[in-house]
């Protein structure tokens, strides 16, 4: 990607424009005083690949509660495992947990949100974890604690309050959960926190090695929307000698325009030994300092060793969930080589004010970020938005309510 400075002022000042949400209420019109309906609706999945839209009350705002008229939800993997085989044994559930909306009400004792930025009604919020077990946690000594295994909205127990998930009009934020004011984003922006927060967290992650600098050699590998952020993160921090390796020639082709700068399609090579060959070659004739293996194909993890060279760098973050045993030669691919192996899952809450940030570079340095959300559908056709993702026709897939 090649912007002069001139350019760089215009895009900047042109992304900054657009990214001033037009549709922030003035303080002289508060959303509180559109009025609030008695119901909400909410869809459950109520069986194996099927939801209802289910109408229930909303229930009364309590002093540490916060009511959210929802804008959309993006569809996570872990929503295409829940609809398919319910894995968490959750059914019926609120599913979403990709989402944001605009507070409409909240209790008297809510001032702030978890990072102390003040929060009213008509704010833009986002929501993390919950610290139902855990209280006493505090925002900025946050690095120690991962989401995963804790409660988030859009992955709960059903309980009588139900709306408890992002696919849904409203959602109740109970006291004790985390909440982010994000009105300095737009609503796509908003959509694609949780997924990037993914990315900051595997490049923090990646840091630990002390491998990863300016002028390092990066693989990618896989180009679903992980590995396509994953090159916007590190675009973001000025990495740009960045392979993404893939077999599907048009994410290839998003890849590059995401600041990938070159690309090599694994299904144009026969052998691991021509593949890494191909990847060598797109780096001028060396293998990479450090790879991230962004695919949940076993097969990905024992070849992306080939791609690294002598003490270079590893970060896998592919196996979100259990994806199966992938064999290595632990001789030759870890210790001669002396690869410097990191595992990333999920991120931290502060990983997550982290992408806030993330999200506004990305933009102002001109990368494709919201071309990311390439489907959108409106609450009732929530089952036909669930199928399109299973059938893999986009990247981001987004619930967005009218
Ligand atoms: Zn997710």
């Amino acid at each position: 990607m090649e912007m002069n400075s001139a350019n760089v002022e215009a895009v900047v000042k042109q992304v900054l424009e657009s990214m001033l949400d037009k549709n922030i209420p003035s303080p002289s019109a508060p959303a509180a005083s559109q009025a609030i309906p008695k119901t909400a609706h909410v869809a459950m999945l109520t069986s194996l690949e099927h939801y209802d839209v289910k109408e229930f009350p909303i229930p009364e705002v309590g002093d540490g509660d916060i009511l959210v008229k929802v804008e959309g939800c993006g569809i996570c993997g872990t929503d295409a495992h829940e609809f398919k085989k319910d894995p968490f044994g959750l059914i019926p559930v609120a599913l979403g947990h990709e989402g944001t909306g605009e507070i409409v009400k909240m209790g008297k004792n809510v001032k702030v949100d978890s990072a102390g930025k003040p929060l009213k009604v008509g704010d833009k919020v986002v929501t993390c974890m919950i610290f139902k077990d855990d209280p006493d946690i505090e925002m900025f000594d946050l690095n120690k604690k991962n989401v995963g295994g804790a409660d988030v909205y859009g992955l709960l127990p059903d309980d009588d309050i139900h709306l408890n998930g992002w696919f849904s009009d409203y959602i109740l934020i109970r006291e004790g959960s985390s909440v982010f004011n994000v009105s300095d984003l737009d609503l796509d922006s908003r959509i694609l926190i949780e997924p990037c927060a993914v990315l900051v967290h595997a490049v923090e992650r990646a840091k630990t090695t002390g491998i990863l600098r300016f002028n390092s050699r990066v693989v990618v590998q896989g180009c679903g929307p992980i590995g396509l952020i994953c090159i916007a993160v590190l675009r973001t921090l000025g990495i740009e000698n960045i392979v993404a390796v893939d077999g599907n020639q048009q994410r290839l082709d998003f890849a590059k325009r995401m600041g990938a700068d070159k690309s090599v399609n694994f299904m144009e090579y026969k052998g691991i030994e021509a593949l890494s060959a191909a990847v060598k070659d797109a780096f001028g004739g060396h293998l990479a300092d450090f790879a991230f293996q962004c695919t949940g194909a076993p097969a990905a993890h024992s070849n992306i060793y080939k791609f690294i060279r002598n003490g270079g760098g590893l970060c896998e973050l592919g196996f979100f969930i259990n994806g199966g045993d992938a064999t290595i030669n632990p001789h030759f691919d870890l210790c001669s080589k002396e690869i410097n192996l990191v595992g990333s899952w999920v991120y931290t809450l502060r990983d997550y004010a982290t992408t806030f940030d993330f999200l506004k570079r990305a933009q102002a340095i001109g990368l494709p970020m919201k071309e990311l959300i390439t489907h959108r559908f409106p609450l009732e056709e929530i089952n036909e938005a669930h199928r399109t993702n299973l059938a893999q026709k986009g990247l981001k897939i987004a619930i967005v309510n009218k």
